[in-house]
């Protein structure tokens, strides 16, 4: 008998981690986003996604259930857009627990520096780095009155090593942890915490753009690349680590950069 309760207690706090929560998620109408949005409304949050790519959006919502998700058309490098989408979740759902940074671009490579225009580096910088800079202030603006909430952003395995993207990119990536750091000094005393997740490659549209290879060698590429042999990363692994950080589960967890590589960086570090 008290295992039986033990066990539904666990399934019960398995399956709704994130009830009652409220949470924005922008570029969440594809890959890391979309999933981590379909996860945190299958926890019990009511999820905004806040996107470029209307049709897609619109359809991520569709599959959640229009009553429990929202969509609004963000471009997170407009700041009155990013406050606008930060206002209306306020308005429609009474409040903002889990800001998701997570909309980023890895844009038209060049590797060699000499190859990059100001321009190319600066549109990286400004969907990467203000963008994220952007949600943190207006995710601040409503949490700290409130004194609760939660601030994560995606990052990179570029966040932490040299060489595995381009210059802007990982600069970007970088610039996301100082971020972090920053901002969960500054809004620890409001009792808000603030991480960011560095996920290593991934099959999404993102790398498959990037890498200019279809899926199976997409597949296989990663599975070379990996340090855990036999896996490959998914959206559900990076999707789970998410929801961790974004549920009570990580109540003392602040500042933190969560590294979901399989020990990649960890083996590349100590190579170099
Ligand atoms: P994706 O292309 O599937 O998703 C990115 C989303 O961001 C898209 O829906 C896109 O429309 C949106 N977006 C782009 N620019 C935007 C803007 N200006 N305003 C609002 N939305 C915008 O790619 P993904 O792989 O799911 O990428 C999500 C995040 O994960 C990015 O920050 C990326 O850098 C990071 N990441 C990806 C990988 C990978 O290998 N795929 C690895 C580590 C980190």
């Amino acid at each position: 008998m008290a295992t039986a309760s033990i066990v539904s207690a666990v399934t019960r706090r398995q399956i709704s981690l994130l009830e009652g929560k409220v949470a924005l998620i922008t570029g969440g109408a594809s890959g890391i986003g979309e999933c981590i949005a379909k996860l945190f409304s299958k926890h019990g949050a009511k999820v905004a996604i806040a996107d470029i790519q209307d049709e897609q959006g619109h359809s991520v919502v569709n599959s959640i259930g229009p009553s429990n998700s929202t969509f609004f058309h963000c471009d997170v490098t407009n700041e009155d857009h990013i406050k606008n989408a930060v206002d209306k979740v306020v308005s429609n759902y009474g409040k903002l627990d889990i800001m998701f940074n997570n909309a980023g671009t890895f844009d038209h490579p060049k590797p060699r520096i000499i190859d990059n225009e100001k321009s190319d580096f600066e549109r990286v910088m400004s969907i990467n780095v203000t963008g994220v800079f952007l949600g943190m202030k207006h995710a601040a603006r409503v949490m700290v009155p409130t004194r609760r909430g939660t601030i994560i952003s995606t990052a990179s395995l570029s966040s932490g090593l040299g060489g595995a993207a381009t210059h802007a990119y990982t600069c970007s990536k970088h610039a996301i942890v100082g971020l972090t750091r920053n901002l969960a000094v500054e809004l620890g005393q409001f009792g808000i915490r603030v991480n960011c997740l560095s996920p290593y490659a991934l099959a999404t549209p993102l790398a498959k753009g990037f890498l200019g290879l279809d899926d199976e060698a997409l597949e296989q590429a990663m599975n070379y690349m990996a340090n855990l042999k036999g896996t490959t990363l998914k959206v559900d692994d990076v999707a789970n680590a998410a929801l961790f950080l974004a549920s009570d589960e990580a109540k003392y967890v602040s500042g933190q950069n969560l590294f979901i590589d399989g020990g990649f960086g960890i083996v590349n570090s100590a190579i170099k």
